[in-house]
Formats: structure tokens, C-alpha cells, sequence
């Protein structure tokens, strides 16, 4: 309520002067028009009266629609940065009350050994949320003071990205091997090796935290024939991202729906982060769609890129050749 009020007076103000000036501007030509048809000895008063008046409106018309979308811009930037600090109060605090509540009950009362395994799980499960987010905030950190960092682009194997990554996070959701198809081409691409590292990881993370019931993700990387690009897809099968939307979540701090109704932890800066890095890879990213069924696909191109022999090492037995159709494309 509050943001849609502090939106508001800008709005309403820049409306009222818009109007007020196009008025003002009809008002001025129909003068002019009339005074030069009407007065022939001093028509070129004016006709030079009404371009340099035109060009005045024109400019101030200008001016104003300009504060109209500079104060929209700042208004959804203070939205969305106080969107953000609830999120992080929330993913800093829940975490933390929860550790406290189990160490307090291991610490005063005697808990059975099967009570306690389950205790260390949750305790496990709250220590990683709290790496998540430090994790995320250092990243933006990172992506900041880029010019500083030691490391030189290189060569990267996508693949071994790909299948650390995964590994880590399925196990850290608890999940099964069969949540993820993975079809990647054996394949380096030119960057930071952090950079691939973190727009693997958090489309991944989105993929999978954001998916259907049961869940199934799809992660596939295609090399061209001509090596000229890597196509990456990351698609799911949950709720998907309104179109009107798909902008918007690459914004700092953006996240759909609103901080009261959402179930999925976060902080809206990953999609942030991978669009930087993906602008300094010299790629793209589009948001689309699955063609036969609901979720949402991410759909990242990359113009650096060569492809590894076959004859490699084979990778572990969750990362497949490409030749595996998506189940969730005939649903
Ligand atoms: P967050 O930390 O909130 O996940 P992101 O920047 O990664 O931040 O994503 C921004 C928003 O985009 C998310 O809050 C979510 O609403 C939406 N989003 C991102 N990925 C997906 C996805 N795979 N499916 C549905 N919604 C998504």
C-alpha cells in the first residue's frame, strides 16, 4: 500500500503538467495560425513565434515525461531494495532462530539418538540456507569489484562445472539423480572459471527451487557445428514466469509476487548476477516457455566456445550424451 502511494504523486503530478502543457501548446499554434492568417503584414512574427514557442513545449514536454520515468525507476528501486532487506532480515533470522531453538533442546533435554540425527539434519539444512545467501551477497560483491580479481579468462570444462554443481545440489535439496536430465556437449568456454561456476549454479538453483511437484529439471548445452555457440537451456516443470514478467526478474532485488505470500526462500539478485556475467561472457539470455508443457525454460547462448574430443574421460553417470528427449516435453 504504502509503495503504491509514494507512486502515486509523481504519477498524478506529471500527468497534471502533461496536460496542462499540451494545452498550453494547442493553445499557443491555434494563436499563432490565427494571428499569421489574420495579420498578413506580420505573419513572420508569427510563424517564428510559433516554431521557437513548438520547440519550447516540445522541450518542456520533454522534461517532464523524463521526471515521470526517473521517479517511476527510483520508486520501484526503493521497492524493490526494501523488498530485498525483508528477504535478507528473513533469511538471516529464520536460520538463526531455528539453530538456536535445536541447540537449546540438545542442550537441556536428553533427545533419543534418532530425534538427534534428525535434529543435525535440520541444523544442516538451516547452516546451508545461511551459505546460500552469504554466498549470493559475496557474488554481487565480486561482480562489483571485478576489475580487482586475480583471475584471467580462460578455457573452462562446462561439463565438469555441470556436474559438480549438480551434484552439490541435489544435495543439498535431498533430492534423487532422476530430478535431473542432463544432456551436455563435452565443451570449454572462454571466462572466468567463478563467473561459469555461478551462472551454472544459480540457474540451476532457480530450476530447481522453483519447480513442480514431483520435480523435473532439464539441463541441456549444445555446441553449434561451426563452434560459433553454446546454447544452454535450463527448464523446469513449475509455475513458470508470467510474460509480462520476464524482464523484471533480471532487476536487482525483483522477485514475483509479493514478500508475504512467497514460499521460496531468496534475495533477487541471482538472476542479477547471471545477466552481468552473461553480458561479459558477450551472450544472451531469453526466458521462454517450455513448447509442451508449463514451467519455465531459460535459454542462454554464448559465442566462446570449442568443443572437446569424445574420446575424453566419460563423466559421471548423471551427465549423458545429448540424445535424451525431455519426458516433460510430451506432457
Ligand atoms: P531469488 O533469490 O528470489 O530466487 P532470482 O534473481 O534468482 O532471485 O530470481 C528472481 C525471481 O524470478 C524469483 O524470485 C522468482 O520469482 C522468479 N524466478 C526465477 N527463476 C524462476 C523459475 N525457474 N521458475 C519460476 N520463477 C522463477
Amino acid at each position: 500500500m504504502l509503495e503504491r502511494k509514494s507512486l502515486k504523486w509523481p504519477i498524478s503530478l506529471a500527468i497534471v503538467m502533461i496536460v496542462l502543457i499540451v494545452g498550453l501548446t494547442v493553445g499557443w499554434i491555434l494563436v499563432n495560425v490565427f494571428g499569421a492568417i489574420t495579420n498578413q503584414s506580420g505573419s513572420t512574427l508569427y510563424w517564428t513565434s510559433l516554431t521557437v514557442g513548438s520547440i519550447m513545449f516540445a522541450l518542456v514536454l520533454t522534461g517532464v515525461i523524463l521526471y515521470l520515468v526517473w521517479s517511476i525507476q527510483q520508486v520501484d528501486l526503493n521497492r524493490r531494495q526494501s523488498n530485498f532487506l525483508d528477504a535478507v532480515t528473513h533469511e538471516l533470522k529464520s536460520p538463526i532462530a531455528s539453530l538456536k531453538l535445536f541447540l537449546q533442546t540438545l542442550h537441556r533435554h536428553e533427545v533419543d539418538p534418532d530425534q538427534r540425527r534428525e535434529f543435525y539434519r535440520s541444523m544442516m539444512d538451516d547452516v546451508e540456507r545461511l551459505d546460500r545467501l552469504i554466498t549470493q551477497l559475496l557474488d554481487v560483491a565480486k561482480l562489483e569489484q571485478d576489475s580487482n580479481e586475480p583471475q584471467q579468462p580462460s578455457w573452462v570444462s562446462l561439463s565438469e562445472i555441470v556436474q559438480t554443481t549438480a551434484e552439490k545440489l541435489l544435495q543439498q535439496y535431498r533430492l534423487s539423480k532422476d530430478v535431473l536430465t542432463i544432456q551436455v556437449d563435452p565443451c570449454e568456454v572462454w571466462g572466468k572459471q567463478v563467473d561459469v561456476e555461478i551462472l551454472v549454479r544459480n540457474l540451476l538453483d532457480n530450476a530447481i527451487k522453483y519447480s513442480g511437484t514431483p520435480p523435473a529439471v532439464l539441463l541441456q548445452a549444445t555446441v553449434s557445428n561451426d563452434e560459433s555457440e553454446l546454447r544452454m537451456v535450463f527448464q523446469d516443470n513449475g509455475i513458470g514466469i508470467p510474460r509480462h514478467l520476464r524482464r523484471a526478474i533480471f532487476r536487482r532485488f525483483y522477485r514475483v509476487g509479493n514478500e508475504l505470500e512467497r514460499t521460496k526462500p531468496g534475495t533477487g539478485l541471482g538472476l542479477f548476477i547471471v545477466r552481468a556475467i552473461i553480458k561479459r561472457l558477450g551472450g544472451t539470455i531469453r526466458v521462454e516457455e517450455p513448447a509442451k508443457s508449463k514451467g519455465a525454460r531459460f535459454v542462454v547462448l554464448l559465442p566462446q566456445v570449442r568443443r572437446l574430443s569424445t574420446t575424453n574421460p566419460p563423466l559421471s553417470p548423471s551427465v549423458t550424451p545429448p540424445t535424451y528427449e525431455h519426458p516433460h516435453d510430451h506432457a
